[in-house]
This record gives structure tokens, C-alpha cells and sequence, in this order.
């Protein structure tokens, strides 16, 4: 149900299908199409040092065999909670990284709302994770690469530009895009040599069985 884009002109855009995390495959975008919605401030060593910690949560999902997503959430220099992309796992088409993070920072801060609190996350959320986003009034969101199939802060729709919609929440993207991006793109890669190798080795059993039962026939009558 994926198509693997990856297609040599788009070298550095970012390939997943993030949302249908479960299965998603990538596609390629023009590189630097989608822009952050704000910038309002030069990246920052604070930034890059919580989007590794993001970084580090997209490898838990990796090892899980889902698409490779983080996310932390922070108040202050404080990191309240992560989470990571896992909705194979879980059944759960809502599990993204973003979901996972804000659930458990609103159970440890007892809060439905997290106001003051930034999300970092590795890849653009998606219009289910702003809607959350806003809903939990998080004073900033930090993404890494940019989603250009179900991105929700500007690379297909920018729910948090809708003033009727936001109040509160400030967005920065490209944080360590082409690291994060890398991880994607690294996964959907090693998906596509395992299809790749799987569709051979099946196609080679069945003709070393054709061979075998070929073989089989053929050597009584010439044992005989
Ligand atoms: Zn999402």
C-alpha cells in the first residue's frame, strides 16, 4: 500500500508517509518547498540538543519495526515525557509520536491541558497531532523534517496559521531536518531491500522447487 518514491531529484525531502505511520512509504518532495510556518528565532543548541532527544525516541520506534518518529515534550529545560510512533503495535491509528508524548506528559502533570510546555518532535505533525496540539495548549512545537504528504504545519496545510484555530502555539520546522529526514529515509530503505529480497527468495524457492520436483520426476525413470 506504499509507494517508495524516492526519486533522485528530491535528495534531501523527507519520504515518509508519516501518518499512516503503521505503513507508510515515501515520497519525495521538492526540496525546500515547505517552509516552517515561523521562524521566529535562530535554531537554537537548546533546540537541537532536545530534537536528538526526539532523535533517540524515533529509534525506540525503529526497534519496535514502526516508522521512525519521536517526540519529547519539555517545560523548561525540564523533559516531562517522550514517545514514539507505534500504531502497528498498539492497534492504534492515533499513536504517533506526538499523541504518545502528550498523553503521558498530561498523566504526569495531571493536566489535560500543558500550557508552557514545548513539543519536539522529528517529523511535522499531521492534522490529528496539531489538533491535539492546540487542544493541549502547547506553547511551541519544534518538528525536524518536513512531511510533504500529511504535513500540518505548512508542507500540505498549516492548521496552526488559523488564527480561529490557534492561540497558543508557536511552530519552528527544519530543526535537524536532515538528520531526521536521514532516519526515514534510511528505514524506508531497508523495508524496500527486505521486500526486495523477500519477493526473491520466494521467487527463487518456487523455481528450485519447479527444479526439485523436476528433478524428482525425472530421476526415478533414469535410476531405473
Ligand atoms: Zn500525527
Amino acid at each position: 500500500m506504499n509507494t517508495p518514491a524516492a526519486t533522485p531529484a528530491a535528495p534531501s525531502s523527507v519520504t515518509a508517509d508519516p501518518q499512516d505511520r503503521a505503513n507508510a512509504a515515501p515520497d519525495a518532495v521538492e526540496p525546500g518547498t515547505s517552509t516552517p510556518s515561523q521562524l521566529p528565532d535562530p535554531v537554537s543548541e537548546r533546540d537541537r540538543r532536545f530534537m536528538r532527544l526526539a532523535q533517540l525516541a524515533a529509534e525506540d520506534a525503529r526497534a519496535a519495526g514502526e516508522v521512525p518518529v519521536g517526540a519529547v515534550l519539555v517545560r523548561g529545560d525540564e523533559v516531562i515525557a517522550t514517545g514514539f510512533n507505534h500504531p502497528i503495535g498498539a492497534h492504534d491509528p492515533s499513536a504517533h509520536a506526538e499523541m504518545a508524548a502528550l498523553r503521558a506528559g498530561a498523566l504526569t502533570l495531571e493536566n489535560y491541558r500543558l500550557p508552557g510546555c514545548e513539543l519536539y518532535v522529528t517529523l511535522e505533525p499531521c492534522l490529528m497531532c496539531a489538533g491535539a496540539i492546540m487542544h493541549a495548549r502547547i506553547a511551541r512545537v519544534v518538528y525536524g523534517a518536513h512531511d510533504p504528504k500529511t504535513g500540518a504545519c505548512g508542507s500540505v496545510v498549516d492548521a496552526f496559521a488559523n488564527a480561529q484555530l490557534n492561540h497558543h502555539t508557536s511552530v519552528v520546522g527544519g530543526v535537524l531536518e536532515s538528520e531526521c529526514g536521514d532516519a526515514l529515509r534510511s528505514f524506508f530503505a531497508e523495508r524496500r531491500r527486505a521486500s526486495r529480497a523477500a519477493r526473491r527468495a520466494a521467487a527463487g524457492e518456487t523455481s528450485s522447487a519447479d527444479d526439485d520436483s523436476a528433478s524428482e520426476g525425472d530421476t526415478p525413470s533414469q535410476s531405473t
